[in-house]
């Protein structure tokens, strides 16, 4: 998707909302109309309230009139809340219940774009780049303990210590305070299957999280810089900005100076902007040093970070801070 499609589909969203804030609350009028009729004469006040005020404002010294109607108004308001209450609903059942509070879902505050309507610009970015994973997202639940079984004791606990951690770092995550994951072990071990249910367990908080093979988001960001069309997307910015990302198989993408340069600018701004990452990779400490050199190892391991090691050969098992080296 262009940033204009993605833009627009945003939009689009913010302004479904603000039509089913409407339709819901026509409909509770409805229903209360029905069940309590008396409300509907004290309804009636409130509407033509607000076309009297329309009407009233187009003419000359209109102060006095102004709040009489207000003052008629507000007391129509009370009658009408006490009356919900009496028989069992909340008070602003009939009110209009807008998602964002700050634009009444609008997508704009003060003339400048609203939170709301970026984050909503970025789940679309990170949706339509997911879309081209070749990962789907799995849960905690049918991640089975059980296919550790065979490890030695101490490192079957220490799955389960890996498990925990990150159901841990799921359940608490928030793009503000969440630090950066790295899983390190060798293929198969569950450090996939353990970073897409951390990824389904966020994306049902509504964060937006972008999941995928390093090598597939080289491979699109490679495209879009050397083989640019009309319909290219701009995939870095989704990349850079998005509540978390998680770069899967890290060190298996093409090793080119134009993957490296694009690797290290997105460890990079991530780490400086305080944004969490999960990274995996099937390269041990040493050999991400060999192939990255210093500037990548030494971001990765800057900042509250925890490093889960996966694995059954390389060492033990171990859950580390960011001093483990
Ligand atoms: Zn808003």
């Amino acid at each position: 998707m262009t940033q204009e499609e993605i833009y627009a589909e945003a939009i689009g969203r913010i302004r479904e909302r603000r039509r089913a804030a409407e339709r819901l609350q026509e409909t509770r009028t409805d229903q209360i109309r029905r069940e309590i009729p008396e409300t509907a004469e004290l309804d009636n006040q409130l509407r033509s309230a607000c076309l009297s005020i329309t009407h009233v404002l187009g003419k000359g010294d209109n102060r006095a009139k102004l709040e009489e109607i207000a003052r008629h108004s507000m007391e129509a308001d009370a009658m009408l809340r006490k009356i919900l209450a009496a028989h069992g609903y909340p008070e602003d059942y009939l009110d209009l219940h807008y998602s964002c509070t700050i634009c009444d879902d609008t997508g704009f505050t003060g003339g400048k774009p609203c939170k709301c309507l970026e984050q909503e610009i970025g789940r679309v970015g990170a949706e339509a780049l997911n879309a081209r994973s070749q990962l789907s997202l799995s849960g905690f639940d049918d991640f089975s303990l059980s296919y550790y079984a065979d490890l030695p004791t101490e490192q079957y606990y220490a799955m389960q210590q890996n498990l925990a951690v990150c159901q841990e770092y799921a359940a608490d995550f928030s793009p503000e305070r969440a630090g950066n994951l790295y899983l390190f072990g060798g293929t198969g071990l569950g450090k996939t299957h353990l970073s897409l249910a951390i990824a389904n367990e966020v994306l049902k908080k509504g964060y937006n999280v972008i999941y995928d093979s390093a090598i597939n988001l080289m491979h699109i960001l490679d495209q879009e810089q050397f083989r640019r069309t009309r319909e290219s997307g701009d995939t870095l910015p989704s990349l850079l900005e998005c509540d978390l990302l998680i770069l899967d198989d890290f060190g298996t993408e093409f090793d080119t100076a134009f993957s490296r340069s694009m690797l290290y600018t997105i460890i990079n701004s991530r780490v400086n902007a305080h944004k969490p990452m999960i990274v995996n990779t099937n390269l041990t400490h040493q050999e991400v040093q060999d192939r990255y050199g210093d500037r990548i190892l030494s971001r990765l391991q800057r900042d509250g970070c925890i490093w889960l090691t996966v694995c059954a050969d390389v060492r033990p098992v171990c859950v580390m801070c960011c001093t483990c080296t």
